[in-house]
Parts: C-alpha cells; structure tokens; sequence
C-alpha cells in the first residue's frame, strides 16, 4: 500500500462528529495574548507528514514534546503498549526538558467506520495542545471502528496523516489480536503505534533524509528491511499477521537509526 496514497488521496465528506471529553484544555501556553489558540497557531500542526520531523526529532528549537492521546471508551490501548512507546520515545527523541504524556478517554456516537476527514473533525473537536514555542505537541486517537480505507485484504491498523497526527484503529488491533497463531494485541498496538509515529519522525524520506538509500519505492515512505519497523507490511493486520515472527515487536533497523541521528535524534 502506498503511503501517501493511503492518506492523502482520499476526496469523502466531511462529517462534524460530537465529542466530549471530561478534561479541560489547560495551559495558557500555546494561546496567544487574548487567551484563545487562534488557526494560525493551530496550522503549526496542520502541515504534512514529516514536516515536523526535525522538530520531534532535535533539541534546537523544541526541547520538549507532549503527546495528547484519545481513546473512545474500551478502545484504551493496554499499559504495556504505552509503556512500549514511552522506551521507543525517550529513545530517540532528544529532548532536554523530557516529554509529557497525556491520556484522555472520550465519548462518541456509534459508527462502522472512519474517514480521514472525520477523524480530522475529531481532532479539531478535541485537541487542546499545539506547539508553543518551545514544546512540540504530538496528537494520537484510538479509534472503535474500522478505516473507511480498508480493503478487502488491507485492513488499515493506523495512520500518520499530518505532521503531529496520527491515529489508531484499536477494534481492528483487537479483531487481528483475537486470530487464532496472531501475535498479542500489545504486540500489534505496539508496532503500529511506533510505526505510525516513525513516519512523524520522518521516515522513510519523508522529512528526514537518508544517509544511505534503502527506501522501497514500489511502497511509498517505507523501509526495505524486511525486518524493520517501517516495513511496509507493519501498518494492515495481514500484513502484520505474515510478518511478525515469535510474537516480537519489530525495531528499527540500522539504517533508519541513522536517519535519524543525522536530523538530529537519537
Ligand atoms: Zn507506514
Ligand atoms: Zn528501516
């Protein structure tokens, strides 16, 4: 599947989905002087996949990073997942001043599927944290139902869709996590989560260059290791299901670390 495809291509209706939350927008930090996120600061986090790439990666400008992550209620991914991500994050993200960690629970209406303009809807609804001027803000939602993107042999576990966006769809981790001989649902989550935030990361080529060429073309912004993390097989449950080996979540492979340590990671 190609990348960009996946997430660019798609011309749906937008839909306004009503969601609530119990938490309150905090921080007057990423408002301006009127005390309101005005669309100017909100268009920082609007921009495509990679941009932001340096950014999350480097300690020039940003010297810290705060994810914002929803779920729509029993869709929260495990704690071992997010325990995953947090040893993927401090990894490779060099920050001086550390990250924050934000998980939020939310109510939605009853829905089959998702298209990228919904979950955008979502995430203009929800969103409370943009990028100040020393502090990256990263967006992640889980969802409960299917990507309206799916095919019949690609069943779509997550997307990046802009530079500090990503989401999950959880009920179709879970449904691939209950096959029979299938890796547990925290190994899928977890590789899907980290996948889908490499790609925010830059990778393949997409916001971070590469030091040596090892993009596989015939799959968009994914990597040719077959054993990597951007694999392209790692964002579809059949993908996933034919590739993951002993129930181990994939890792990055040395050539996509060294992308990263050249824009500035770790
Ligand atoms: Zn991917
Ligand atoms: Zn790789």
């Amino acid at each position: 599947m190609n990348f960009k495809t996946t997430v660019y291509s798609l011309l749906l209706t937008s839909l306004c989905i009503a969601c609530s939350t119990d938490s309150e927008s905090d921080s007057s930090s990423n408002q301006n002087n009127t005390g309101i996120i005005t669309e100017e600061i909100k268009n920082r986090n609007r921009k495509n996949v990679g941009d932001s790439a340096n950014d999350l990666l480097a300690n020039a400008t940003y010297k810290s990073t705060i994810f914002e992550i929803f779920y729509v209620k029993d869709y929260k991914p495990t704690e071992e997942t997010i325990e995953n991500f947090k040893a993927f994050v401090t990894d490779r993200l060099n920050k001086s001043k550390g990250w924050e960690f934000r998980l939020e629970e939310i109510t939605v209406p009853t829905k089959s599927a998702y298209t990228l303009d919904e979950i955008k809807a979502m995430e203009n609804n929800l969103r409370t944290q943009y990028n100040t001027s020393d502090k990256v803000a990263v967006f992640g939602i889980y969802l409960d139902a299917k990507y309206a993107g799916n095919t019949e042999n690609n069943s779509v576990l997550g997307i990046a869709y802009q530079n500090t966006s990503f989401a999950i769809f959880e009920n179709t981790v879970k449904n691939f996590g209950n096959k029979p001989l299938s890796p547990s649902r925290t190994v899928l989550s977890t590789t899907v989560l980290n996948h889908e935030f490499g790609h925010l990361l830059g990778l393949v080529n997409v916001g971070t260059a590469m030091q040596t060429n090892h993009q596989d073309t015939a799959h968009g912004k994914h990597c040719d290791v077959d054993n990597c993390l951007m694999y392209w097989t790692a964002e579809t449950g059949e993908g996933l299901l034919n590739s993951i080996t002993g129930g181990k979540i994939p890792t990055l492979d040395a050539q996509c670390l060294t992308d990263l340590k050249a824009n500035g990671g770790m």
